[in-house]
């Protein structure tokens, strides 16, 4: 994939199209794909956040959340496409996870949230299959408790379930951390931190 370069985050120059048919691509041929969707602010925290820039470095699809990124990019040779925003391309993928009756796991944000938010998209997707969802108040790797005893128990039930997708709305930078420590043992194929997404979903 074209990459551009934004205060040293390598941007890839996908649009929505793209960016789905990645993921796409992935569920299909049984390979896990991480997606980073950094907007500006993230870009800047990646500059002062050695970790969070080595997790979006190492990630396998970076695509522009922000406006500001786009418009940096106008100003190079090859300018990114157009914004891609997480909650856009989570609602590209919930439209083939319901043609395909594909699996979802949607984790993170406040208690009941997420079951909600997971009722309302089986409302407007009823062929998607919701394979869990969890809350993200629980102690781990995003609250300072890696490797905690309910850490544990959550990777588990996400692994049980099996889902095509995990959704991690921790907001950034936790649901990166989040991913980046666990993608390799977790049991899904497609792994994006989708912010508040899911407090969006649900209301
Ligand atoms: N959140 C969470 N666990 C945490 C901190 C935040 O599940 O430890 C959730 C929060 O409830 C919200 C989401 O993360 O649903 C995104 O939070 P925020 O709006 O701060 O992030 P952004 O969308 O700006 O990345």
């Amino acid at each position: 994939m074209e990459k551009i370069n934004i205060l040293g985050v390598e941007v890839d120059r996908v649009d929505m199209k793209q960016a789905t048919e990645n993921c796409i691509n992935a569920i299909e041929n049984n390979k896990k794909l991480f997606i980073v969707t950094p907007n500006s602010e993230i870009i800047v925290n990646a500059g002062e956040n050695k970790t969070l820039f080595d997790i979006i470095k190492s990630a396998d699809m970076v695509v522009p959340d922000g406006i500001g990124l786009v418009i940096a990019s106008k100003m190079m040779k090859k300018p990114l496409k157009e914004r891609v925003t997480g909650i856009d391309l989570m609602e590209s993928l919930l439209k083939y996870c319901n043609e395909k009756g594909k699996s979802i796991f949607l984790l993170g944000a406040k208690q009941g949230i997420a079951q909600k938010a997971g009722e309302k998209i089986k409302e407007k997707y009823p062929n998607i299959r919701l394979a869990g969802t969890y809350h993200g108040y629980y102690k781990g790797i995003h609250s300072g408790a890696k490797g905690s005893y309910e850490e544990k128990e959550v990777i588990d039930m996400i692994n049980e379930s099996k889902p095509d997708i995990l959704f991690v709305a921790f907001g950034s930078p936790k649901q990166e951390y989040f991913i980046d420590a666990y993608k390799d043992i977790i049991d899904a194929k497609v792994f994006i931190g989708v912010g508040g997404s899911l407090d969006v979903y649900s209301g």
